[in-house]
């Protein structure tokens, strides 16, 4: 028997209630992830795993940098710390939350710069 209109739409808020549920859920992790990086433990980012700033950078030289799953309420950190790279001898950079801080990212617009490490850069 096929399913109503209503029965439709009923399923459709449910699927989207869920796939919201897991953003929120998947975010917190990552937030958690980056926390335990800023305390000087947990699993470094990979590379493909952040987005980097156009041009903003860290004190310490290193581009900014958000995990692509962080959600809206994300903040910019220096990329070092992020990656598991950083000089802990040297100042970084504080968080720069989304909500206050507007930084462009690589790729936005026709903005093509990046502070991305090369390929071809030890990191
Ligand atoms: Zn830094």
């Amino acid at each position: 028997m096929p399913m109503t209109d209503d029965e439709i739409l009923a399923r459709a808020r449910e699927i989207e209630r869920q796939r919201s549920d897991a953003r929120v859920t998947e975010a917190r992790t990552v937030e958690a992830r980056v926390q335990a990086l800023l305390a000087g433990r947990g699993e470094p980012f990979a590379l493909d795993e952040l987005r980097y700033s156009a041009s903003a950078r860290c004190p310490c030289g290193a581009g900014l940098a958000y995990p692509l799953k962080v959600g809206l309420r994300g903040c910019w950190d220096c990329s070092a710390i992020l990656t598991g790279t950083a000089d802990v001898a040297v100042m970084h950079t504080d968080r720069k939350p989304f909500a206050f801080w507007s930084i462009r990212s690589e790729g936005e617009g026709d903005h093509d710069g990046t502070t991305r490490p090369a390929a071809t850069e030890a990191v």
